[in-house]
């Protein structure tokens, strides 16, 4: 029993943290590449592509959604 528990324990724990997103993106604004009004970011550690809406900044990492 105490050992099922500890499992819904890590998946709670995995499930709030989301420790998935939380790999090291560094965003960068590609100025050169601008459409429709939005901003081109691109992460310099996986080379994902995000294009986010003016004076926002991308938050989560993109790697291996495509
Ligand atoms: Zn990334």
């Amino acid at each position: 029993m105490i050992i099922v528990l500890g499992i819904l324990i890590t998946i709670a724990i995995l499930l709030i943290m989301k420790p998935w997103e939380r790999r090291a993106c560094r965003w960068r604004q590609d100025s050169r590449k601008l459409a429709d009004g939005r901003v081109l970011f691109t992460c310099v550690a996986c080379g994902a592509e995000e294009a986010v809406p003016k004076g926002r900044e991308p938050t989560t990492c993109r790697a291996g959604e495509a």
